[in-house]
């Protein structure tokens, strides 16, 4: 098999616990990985791409945190750059209603950080075509123009995916892309695609937040993690190996880092900070034959869908917006005492309708805010992708 040489020969991959608060160790893993003055160099924007895959908070594992955020915009603008976050959601999920369950705006209006809402869709304007050599099946997909002359630093989160068994730094770079490319990556095969789209588009500096991480049905509803760990390095396969090994996961089980493996070949790092070994044996998720292949489906079909319908829509977000998939809360009428809480706890305006306690599915994100807000256990969540309910 040929090895793409890309890969440098040896990375330095730092590992701090964060007992004394998130912010302290973002700070102390950025120092021991190198400092962030050799990430940004001469740079005028620095783009933070954290993991907002859907409104779940950090807290629960799901996305990243702001602590981690906030003290990563603090070294790049102490070395003379501008941090700006770009992220689009799952393509099931609206980027603005996810941003503004999350807090997202407020927090980078307190913060200092710039918000780049490039198109998602894909619009010519916002987008440089990449080609890289090597690639097998995502042979041509697109990052935003302003990353051009920007360091990049890829902030994902330590977590099980039911799709893609992990997702680390490798995957999380999709969230950069546009939602046509996204498509072709699920459309061509999502494991080979992770690794093609890594030729192309390379981070400056990883840190991934495992402060609380996911395992078992991740990316958005399995078991908190709890594991108080950051790793950060340069090298994205260096450091999805060095997560799997805190979390006892072989990475040839996790098919697109076996393939990554196999292509890229085995890059060597050194671990610097605190090595402190397995911290929990990770439960990769349950494959689930059907869901997968149903999960795929959505996207060839949304190539003739997106042709007949307005821009901006998609199969996937017609078919959640039908209430017959994803993991929802339904109101069990017997149970409700018409408290109101769940539409309190909601962040979403009308979504909720109290006098006949049905949720409008095409406005509803599925964040479960008011499933955990609920006094009387009036809400159960439908769905497949593995939420446990008490
Ligand atoms: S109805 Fe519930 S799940 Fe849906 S957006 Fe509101 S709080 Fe989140
Ligand atoms: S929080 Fe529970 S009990 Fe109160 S209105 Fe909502 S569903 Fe009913």
């Amino acid at each position: 098999m040929t090895m793409v040489a890309t890969q440098p020969l040896t990375d330095t991959i730092a590992i701090t616990r964060t007992f004394d608060g998130i912010e302290a160790a973002a700070h102390r893993v950025i120092a021991q990985a190198g400092g962030m003055a050799s990430v940004v160099k001469d740079a005028r924007i620095a783009v933070l791409k954290p993991n907002f895959v859907a409104g779940r908070s950090a807290e629960t594992g799901s996305t990243t945190s702001f602590a981690l955020l906030k003290a990563v915009a603090e070294e790049v603008r102490a070395c003379g750059a501008e941090p700006v976050l770009c992220e689009t959601p799952g393509t099931e999920f609206d980027r603005e209603a996810t941003y503004t369950i999350l807090g997202v705006e407020k927090f980078c209006e307190e913060n200092g950080i710039r918000i780049a809402r490039v198109d998602p869709e894909g619009g010519e304007q916002d987008w440089l075509e990449l080609k890289p050599s090597g690639a097998k099946r995502l042979r041509t997909f697109h990052k935003p123009k302003f990353m051009q002359d920007a360091c990049y630093i890829n902030l994902p989160v330590l977590k099980t995916h039911v799709v893609s068994a992990m997702t680390l730094s490798m995957k999380n770079t999709m969230g950069i892309l546009p939602r046509p490319d996204r498509r072709s990556m699920h459309t061509f095969g999502i494991d080979q695609s992770i690794v093609d789209m890594n030729l192309g588009i390379k981070p400056d500096l990883i840190i991934v937040d495992g402060s609380v991480g996911q395992d078992g049905e991740g990316p958005l509803y399995g078991d908190k993690a709890d594991l108080e760990v950051l790793i950060a390095g340069h090298n994205s396969l260096a450091v999805d190996l060095a997560c799997c090994d805190l979390v006892g996961i072989k990475p040839r089980d996790i098919p697109h880092l076996k393939l990554a493996l196999e292509q890229l070949g085995e890059p060597a790092w050194n671990v610097v900070g605190e090595n402190p070994g397995l911290i929990k044996q990770f439960r990769l998720p349950e494959q689930k034959k059907l869901y997968r292949f149903i999960f795929w489906l959505m996207y060839p079909l949304d190539y003739p869908y997106t042709m007949l319908v307005e821009r901006g829509k998609h199969f996937c977000t017609t078919l959640y917006g039908t209430g017959l998939v994803g993991n929802r809360p339904q109101i069990k009428e017997a149970n409700c005492t018409h408290c109101g809480k769940c539409v309190e706890a909601c962040p979403l305006p009308n979504v909720i309708n109290l006098q006949t306690l049905k949720v409008n599915y095409k406005t509803c994100q599925r964040c479960l805010l008011c499933f955990e807000a609920c006094p009387e256990n009036a809400i159960s969540v439908k769905g497949y992708s593995g939420l446990r309910q008490a």
